[in-house]
């Protein structure tokens, strides 16, 4: 399924639901998250609905590899300080016990100056 009429996320991608985006492209879609943990929060996704990081298969190699390289670009442009002062964290929730709450794969990229509420 590349899209799903009820997922919240690929709402957020049609814009039928707001959101603060930071990233867009053919492929891949990022925004602020709504209740951020740390000064910087954003999530990534493809805009193509994958249930979970569990979903993915070789078909979804190069769309993950451009997530990849992009997420450290999108760190910095969101305030994050470089490496190895500052830094980010990426953190992918799959399935019930990874604590994943909404079903299309997505990446939390979290950073900024500790504490943070979470994590
Ligand atoms: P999880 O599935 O546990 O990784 O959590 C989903 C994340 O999506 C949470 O951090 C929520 O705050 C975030 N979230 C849910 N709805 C929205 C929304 N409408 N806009 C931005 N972030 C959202
Ligand atoms: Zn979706």
């Amino acid at each position: 399924m590349s899209h799903d009429p009820n997922c919240i996320f690929c709402k957020i991608i049609e814009g039928k639901i707001p959101s603060r985006k930071v990233y867009e492209d053919d492929d891949i879609f990022a925004f602020h998250d709504i209740n951020p943990w740390a000064p910087v929060h954003f999530l990534m996704i493809p805009k193509k609905h994958i249930t979970s990081l569990a979903h993915v298969d070789a078909t979804n190699a190069e769309l993950l590899g451009r997530m990849m390289v992009l997420a450290p670009k999108l760190a910095l442009q969101e305030g994050c300080r470089p490496y190895p002062e500052g830094g980010f964290r990426i953190v992918s929730n799959t399935g019930a016990e990874g604590g994943q709450e909404v079903h299309h794969m997505h990446w939390h990229v979290m950073g900024g100056p500790r504490p943070w509420l979470r994590g």
